[in-house]
């Protein structure tokens, strides 16, 4: 008897990164209410949504998961997906970064830090830099320190779930201003916000 099981193949699917520290680690700068709202809730919500459009395509089933973000305009899947899958996939990958750079204890990137001291002036530069872009997002969106195809490092924000990685960048520090990851301790009070998040960002 040939049973069906042998038609079956492995399914690729993403799975919710784990953090490397509790959600209540990176207090009182980020409040563990918005880290579990924010890692279980909303990052579980864009990884359900991007394995939705995962599980239609073969074809990005064997990607690694930068490169579909790299060819996002070029990639052979019907048009209805393609806007799932910029937003709940970049809501995937954003978030996954997000997690990694920061942490309760500085790791410093020396490393990094010359090449902001180098591009920006000084760290002092990059930050007020970056805070402008960050503040500077108008709604729902990120501030990205990206590292262009020639080497050097730059600053800018995009909306909504965009990644620098489809403009031919690579992201290197990403901070979320959606109102979900400030709004229950924040309120409107963005720019408070920003300022504390330079506690928690470990690499800098
Ligand atoms: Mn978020």
């Amino acid at each position: 008897m040939i049973s069906d099981q042998i038609f079956n193949h492995f399914i690729m699917e993403y799975k919710l990164p784990e953090l490397a520290y509790s959600h209540d680690a990176l207090e009182p700068f980020i409040d563990k209410e918005t880290m579990v709202l924010h890692h279980t809730k909303h990052h579980q919500a864009y990884t359900d949504n991007f394995n939705k459009v995962i599980e239609k395509y073969p074809n990005l089933q064997e990607m690694q998961l930068e490169d579909i973000f790299r060819n996002l305009n070029t990639l052979d899947i019907a048009d209805e997906d393609k806007g799932p899958l910029k937003n709940h996939g970049g809501g995937y990958i954003n978030h996954k970064m997000f997690w990694e750079i920061m942490g309760p204890e500085k790791e410093v990137d020396d490393t990094l830090v010359k090449d902001i001291s180098d591009e920006f002036g000084s760290v002092e530069s990059f930050k007020a830099e970056f805070t402008k872009a960050a503040m500077g997002q108008f709604g729902s969106g990120w501030a990205w320190l990206a590292r262009g195809k020639d080497g050097k490092l730059k600053v800018y924000s995009l909306p909504n779930q965009d990644s620098p990685l489809t403009l031919g960048d690579s992201p290197v520090l990403c901070l979320d201003v959606w109102e979900h990851a400030y709004y229950l301790k924040y309120q409107n009070r963005r720019a408070e916000f920003i300022e504390n998040w330079w506690h928690v960002l470990k690499l800098v």
